[in-house]
């Protein structure tokens, strides 16, 4: 069983599909139902519940099967979740924030950053030494910026990311 209040899991789902598409993933009915339906039983507007459906089936978290109305002639989507793949998914998208991190770190990584007091932008020693240590936006001095918090901010992710999909995951 997948546990919706797992704050990995959630956070997963209302990354993908919104507050809103969390509702309807939290609160769908487990028969096959059209998205009308989904919308009566969440009190989710119908226009967020189809965008939550597609986003879910090209993630693979919701299969659908078309049915003609005998008396209408009028094609019907019947939706149901299918999250037998959400550990996969977590996992790839685990690897892709894990990707990510891992960029954001090698940028910061022992290096030098200069900037302002607004903040306007970061400039590498190099940088800052072109430009007199003088903001090129807002004219003030340029200053030492120490990133150390950020590296380890970003290690400290990292490490708790690769614990998660290395243990939980596999
Ligand atoms: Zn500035």
């Amino acid at each position: 069983m997948v546990d919706l209040n797992d704050p990995v899991i959630k956070g997963y789902f209302i990354n993908l599909v919104g507050e809103e598409g969390f509702k309807v993933v939290d609160k769908m009915p487990e028969s096959e139902v059209t998205d009308e339906k989904i919308a009566e039983a969440t009190g989710v507007l119908l226009n967020i519940v189809r965008r939550t459906l597609f986003i879910l089936y090209e993630n693979r978290l919701a299969v659908y099967r078309r049915v003609r109305d005998t008396d209408s002639g009028w094609l019907t989507y019947l939706w149901r979740l299918d999250l037998s793949n959400l550990e996969s998914q977590l996992l790839i998208e685990s690897k892709k924030i894990l990707k990510n991190l891992k960029s954001k770190l090698q940028f910061e990584d022992g290096k030098v950053f200069y900037t302002c007091k607004a903040e306007c932008s970061r400039f590498l020693f190099e940088t800052a030494s072109d430009l007199l240590f003088i903001c090129p936006v807002c004219g003030e001095d340029l200053e030492f910026q120490d990133n150390e918090s950020v590296v380890k901010a970003l290690n400290q992710r990292i490490n708790k990311i690769e614990e998660l999909t290395s243990s939980a995951l596999v």
